[in-house]
């Protein structure tokens, strides 16, 4: 056969080439971030292809994500110069195992239809088990049995080979209940995700003919991110690869974030051990990023111990230093991001435009996307969320907005229904079909048909009573939310004679934050999640508080409704160039040319666990976390934290990130935040000087008020420093100095732009361009930099 042309290998640096080359045996690429490890084994699938080493579907190749694998398929196709015929085992562990289930389910007692039950059928089904023998599942909850059964299944054991150690677990039961849970999958001829690769892993076990077979079959096995493979994903490798040992595995040992879910760091570095003789390159010359990024992100993660070590250079000399600031409040930053990302779309400071496509958010907990999304909802700025629901979209914000709608509306029949079991108020199917029938018999809402319903004794027992509690609950607070009169003495409303503007300024008896509060706890929502053992709950839980901060800016539960309804319509548009937002562990393997960092406060990154916990064990993966964030930038990395977050109801303030200190000064360009005067660019300070006052910061706890902070704010401005700026979300009391001052331009949801004429306490005068001049209330207009 004539040989073929192989462009793809032009690409690539000689380290890269050697393990592309390198077809027969194994081969180990342990190099840090942005090094080409992704492109490199791209192009050895292409290599093996190329030169008939093996045909498309006798290649095993695990990607970490779907949307990787998609990515290397499309990218092996380019390479290739023509379209690939099929890749079928190019994908995750979990897909590629479904895969090969479907084909031998028989040998584990399943039919090749199996389903597989996603979490809440499997919590379900241990409740059952749960109350079948007996136990107590409010002390022991279902869910943290299912974490526990997953972990085990994360390490590849079976209900007999759990070990004693273990035994212990779920109050002594845990194995038994593991075997039953088990039992009765097979039943009723489902798996949950965990049992995918167990499953696999027996059949190969006990099958050695099917496993000969398989090691026959894929004549090249592939794996990215292999730090990150846990022990029962490492045993199905290692059984796979054990005839022809013809296994590339790459990853950076430095970037194992995924050690809280059982991935196991080891298992890259005793590959050697396993694989005795395999060919170990290490990629060096990262391709990625600036010399500033790279050198940012080598300092942090030089805090870890135990590294392998790996020295990283660019050819990518100077570029933008990486970026930190500080912000007032979360609010201010998620503010601040957005307008940066509008100037860096439009270019700015000489720079080329940026596409939104080409930048990221990326943070470290999934509340943490809300005050951005809002914030881009609010100027128009298209974003995607990738990796996970979308802030509203979450269950415990979707149950939590049921409570509300309800509340505004008592008519709404889909809230009621999502809500009225929920949490458990012993209200079964029965009882629920009853209220249905009453309230479509009476013509009314289903409120009003359980109201029905319970004046006819038409439901009993336990039930009844939690179901009164509910709707006079609902009762209660809907009279909360309507405001009894309008106060239209209060002058400052007297120049805008619209019922509307006016009605923002009468106040109900209580504000709707404390109301939201109040019924997601009376309601024993909030309860509900606290008493859930599972690792999710402390999550669902800070979405919650995210949630009734994101209430802070609106004047009502009917505004704040109906800006959510339109998040949720702007979903459907799925056109045109978007800003990424997305966590840390989503962003693994990506790249973006700009990259924003925010959050980056002790207690958030790195998250309070981590710094709870003994030993450093957690923190040094949250090093690793920060190390993976740094390096997904290619050109413009920005770093940020907040001085105070609002965490239910109550400010707290927060201290700069540890690793914030950890950052190379000089590498870093220290922006001065928009403060006192105003949105836009601060110029940046010596570093030293503002390193000194990070320092004073951490002493302080509230760096606002330190000698450093107010110097560099004088500084910036050039203009006497006077009190810090009161954020718009903060109360503003009598005394307080407004955010604003004559001659700032303004921007009003509904009126519009104006200019600031005059100020009086939290009342600004404002010549609107299209509305006249009008008196608002300071916290419903925002600085304008247009
Ligand atoms: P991570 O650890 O973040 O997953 P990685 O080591 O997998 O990073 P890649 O994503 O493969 O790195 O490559 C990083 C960037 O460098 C990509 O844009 C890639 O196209 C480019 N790149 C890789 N190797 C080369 C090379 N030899 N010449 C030019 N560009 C390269
Ligand atoms: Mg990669």
């Amino acid at each position: 056969m004539a040989a073929r042309p192989m462009p793809y290998l032009d690409e690539l640096n000689s380290a890269q080439r050697e393990a592309v080359e390198a077809l027969d045996g194994p081969v180990l690429m342990l190099a840090g971030a942005g090094t080409g490890k992704t492109k490199a084994l791209t192009a050895r699938i292409v290599h093996l292809l190329n030169t008939g080493r093996a045909r498309p579907n006798e290649i095993l190749s695990v990607t970490f994500t779907n949307k990787a694998a998609k990515e290397m398929k499309i990218r092996v196709g380019k390479m290739l110069g023509e379209a690939v015929e099929g890749m079928p085992w190019l994908g995750t562990f979990h897909a590629i195992c479904v895969k090969l289930l479907r084909r031998h389910a028989e040998l584990v007692d399943l039919k090749s239809n199996f389903t597989i039950l996603d979490t809440d059928d499997q919590i379900r089904l241990l409740k059952q088990l749960i109350a079948a023998n007996g136990i107590d599942e409010k002390r022991w909850p279902a869910r943290q049995l299912a974490g526990i059964i997953d972990h085990w299944k994360n390490r590849a054991w079976t209900p007999e080979n759990v070990p004693s150690a273990e035994a212990s677990a779920y109050n002594n039961r845990g194995t038994e209940l593991y075997d039953q849970y088990q039992r009765r999958l097979l039943e009723l001829n489902a798996t949950d995700f965990g049992d995918l690769l167990l499953h696999v892993v027996t059949i190969f076990q006990k099958n050695p003919d099917v496993l000969q077979q398989y090691q026959r079959w894929f004549k090249y096995i592939l794996v990215d991110e292999y730090q990150d493979t846990n022990v029962a994903q490492y045993l199905w490798l290692r059984l796979l690869a054990g005839g022809h040992k013809n296994i590339c595995c790459v990853g950076d040992d430095d970037q194992s974030i995924y050690g809280w879910r059982g991935a196991e760091v080891g298992n890259i570095l005793r590959f050697e051990k396993d694989f005795p003789g395999a060919k170990v390159v290490r990629l060096e010359q990262n391709y990625r990023s600036t010399e500033h990024i790279l050198a940012a992100a080598g300092g942090v993660i030089r805090g870890n111990e135990g590294r392998l070590g790996k020295e990283l250079w660019t050819e990518a000399e100077g570029g933008e230093k990486v970026r930190l600031i500080g912000h007032w409040d979360g609010e201010e930053e998620a503010r601040w991001i957005g307008e940066e990302i509008e100037a860096m779309q439009r270019g700015t400071r000489g720079m080329r435009p940026i596409s939104l496509d080409d930048m990221a958010i990326l943070v470290r907990a999934s509340h943490q996307m809300r005050a951005f999304e809002d914030r881009f909802l609010t100027i128009g700025l298209p974003y995607r969320v990738i990796g996970g629901p979308r802030f509203y979209e979450r269950l415990e914000i979707r149950d939590a907005m049921a409570y509300f709608r309800l509340v505004v509306s008592p008519t709404d029949d889909l809230a009621f229904e999502r809500i009225v079991n929920t949490p458990k108020r012993g209200l079964g199917d029965k009882a629920q079909q009853k209220i249905q029938v009453c309230a479509r018999q009476n013509g009314v809402p289903l409120v009003e048909g359980a109201r029905i319903l319970l004046a006819e004794g038409g439901i009993t027992g336990k039930g009844a009573g939690q179901l009164r509690a509910l709707v006079d609950n609902l009762e209660r607070w809907g009279r909360m939310t309507r405001v009894p009169v309008i106060n239209v003495n209060d002058d400052a409303v007297l120049e805008d004679d619209s019922t509307a503007q006016a009605i923002e300024y009468a106040r109900p008896e209580v504000s709707h934050i404390e109301l939201a509060e109040m019924v997601l706890e009376e309601s024993g929502y909030i309860e509900m999640w606290q008493n859930d053992k599972t690792p999710e709950a402390p999550g669902r839980l800070e979405n919650l508080k995210e949630l009734v901060k994101a209430l802070e800016n609106f004047d009502n539960l009917q505004g704040f409704l109906e800006h959510v309804s339109l998040i949720m319509d702007n979903e459907t548009d799925d056109h045109g160039a978007k800003v990424s937002i997305m966590t840390l562990h989503a962003a693994k393997g990506l790249e973006f040319p700009a990259v924003f960092l925010p959050g980056w406060e002790d207690g958030l990154f790195p998250s309070q666990r981590s710094m709870d916990e003994s030993g450093l064990k957690g923190l040094e993966e949250e090093r690793r976390l920060a190390y993976v964030g740094i390096t997904r930038a290619e050109e413009i990395c920005t770093i940020s934290f907040a001085s105070n977050r609002r965490v239910f109801g109550q400010w707290q303030s927060q201290l700069p990130s540890r690793f914030v200190d950890e950052l190379p000064e000089e590498h870093i360009d220290v922006l001065t935040p928009p403060g006192l005067y105003g949105g836009g660019y601060g110029a940046a300070a010596p570093v030293g000087e503002v390193r000194s006052s990070i320092d004073q910061r951490v002493s302080e706890a509230n760096v606002y008020n330190s000698p450093g902070w107010k110097r560099m704010q004088a500084r910036a401005s050039q203009r006497p420093v006077s009190q810090p700026r009161e954020t718009r979300n903060q109360v503003i009391d009598a005394q307080a100095i407004s955010a604003y001052t004559i001659g700032d331009r303004v921007f009003h949801q509904k009126f519009g732009y104006g200019e600031v004429t005059g100020i009086e306490g939290d009342k600004l005068d404002i010549d609107f361009e299209k509305a006249g001049t009008k008196k608002v209330v300071a916290k419903f207009v925002m600085a304008s930099t247009d």
